[in-house]
């Protein structure tokens, strides 16, 4: 347990470190049972990431609302955001680790609500034939929540309009290099789009690419 809490630190570090958030912004937590409860560790809110200490990492129960969140606390509350990463382990078996982010270019495209087409094949990695962006709503709120779950239909990972990016994985690591990942591709379309109106792969193809990845990932 103590290990997974490490991690969790680890990666919110990273946060601050890498280009993916600055200071308290952005959020990363891990799938966790813990005595028989499923649940999950979150950063908390109010203690810049490079302070934490394990004993500062949140539990929340998968079934928990607000009101019972002190069950499990520690002297810390869970950051602002714990709605939708319960959301997302609620609904997505496979999440097991979710990395959330203002990524700077993340944040500049979901500024425009746009999400992000096939223009490069690594969006495959994400999913699909696109990045989709949620529709905004404001932060901590149910509404979110929504709009991150239809925008993570059949994905691993979304824009978040006004607001940035959040990406799941097996793991802490494989949450995280996606998110770097979705930062990458929407800095290429941000200067592709500079230079005209960037061509878009066809949906053949990134089917061909989609499969290649499932193949690839299993050798
Ligand atoms: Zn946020």
């Amino acid at each position: 347990m103590i290990e997974l809490k490490k991690e969790v630190i680890k990666y919110a570090q990273k946060l601050n470190s890498t280009n993916l958030s600055p200071l308290r912004s952005g959020n990363v937590s891990v799938r966790v049972i813990r005595d028989n409860v499923e649940g999950f560790f979150l950063t908390p809110s109010g203690k810049r990431y490079e302070d934490l200490i394990p004993e500062d990492i949140v539990f929340l129960s998968l079934k928990e609302e607000y009101d019972n969140l002190k069950l499990f606390n520690t002297s810390l509350n869970p950051s602002s955001e714990w709605r939708f990463h319960q959301d997302i382990y609620r609904k997505k078996i496979e999440a097991k680790a979710i990395v959330h982010a203002h990524s700077p270019h993340a944040t500049a495209v979901s500024v425009h609500g746009k999400s992000i087409p096939a223009f490069h094949y690594m969006i495959a990695l994400a999913g699909g034939d696109d990045i989709k962006c949620a529709e905004y709503a404001t932060f901590g709120t149910t509404e979110l929540s929504k709009n991150i779950l239809t925008a993570l239909e059949k994905r691993k990972a979304c824009l978040m309009s006004n607001h940035g990016q959040v990406a799941f994985g097996t793991n802490l690591k494989q949450a995280f290099e996606l998110a770097q990942e979705v930062e990458n591709i929407c800095h290429q379309y941000i200067i592709a789009l500079k230079i005209g109106e960037p061509k878009i792969l066809s949906s053949t193809e990134m089917n061909k690419i989609l499969d290649k990845i499932k193949h690839y990932k299993k050798a």
